[in-house]
């Protein structure tokens, strides 16, 4: 099972994420997790990508499609996996085509979960919040100037690819105002749903 998760910030496209690479046994392949990681180790990669990651903008296109292209050669990506956080634009979209075309591979769904913007801001306010009453520090990126520009970033470089997928036939919407657990049932529908009827 080869799958994209699509989402705006604070769609609970990680909480998602790890739900469906349970339910089907696939890795959940994050690139936010992957940069994280990178800047936390101090690595030559993440000292590249920390200040644009922690303006909420878009670290490069060709910066994250190397990351990915090698993240999907490991033995545990072998069988399928999900990624979750990318493609975030259409050349990384177009990139990955090209890698999947080299590889013989398939993708089998796109999955979008779809929150208005408003209900948004105050979903991340409220998991801010709920980080702070745990004594947790907050995301670097959980403060309301850098979600401006990570929504901002959503809305003009990532929601293309609704349509991208969309013309592919490969799209699927699910409406992630529902509580979690309605979200992830969902989910599971549509990707049990076959892409074609004669499949
Ligand atoms: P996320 O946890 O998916 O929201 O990612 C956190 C940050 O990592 C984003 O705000 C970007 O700065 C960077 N990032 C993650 N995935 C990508 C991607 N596919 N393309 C560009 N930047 C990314």
């Amino acid at each position: 099972m080869r799958l994209i998760l699509l989402g705006p910030p604070g769609a609970g496209k990680g909480t998602q994420a790890v739900r469906i690479a349970q339910r089907f046994g696939i890795p959940q392949l994050s690139t936010g997790d992957m940069l994280r990681a990178a800047v936390a180790a101090g690595s030559e990669l993440g000292n590249r990508v920390k200040d644009t990651m922690a303006r909420g903008d878009l670290v490069p296109d060709d910066v994250v499609v190397g990351v990915v292209a090698e993240r999907l050669e490991a033995d545990d990506a072998r069988n399928g996996f999900i990624l979750d956080g990318f493609p975030r634009t259409t050349p990384q979209a177009e990139a990955l085509d090209r890698v999947f075309a080299e590889r013989g591979l398939q993708l089998d769904a796109v999955l979008e979960i779809r929150v208005d913007e408003g209900a948004l801001v105050d979903r991340i306010v409220k998991r801010a919040k709920e980080a702070a009453q745990r004594g947790e520090a907050a995301r670097a990126d959980d403060n309301p100037e850098v979600l401006r520009s990570r929504l901002e970033a959503y809305r003009e470089q990532t929601a293309p690819l609704v349509e991208y997928y969309g013309r592919k036939g490969l799209l699927r919407s699910v409406d992630g105002l529902q509580p979690i657990d309605a979200v992830s049932e969902r989910l599971a529908d549509a990707i049990g749903r076959p892409r074609h009827a004669t499949d």
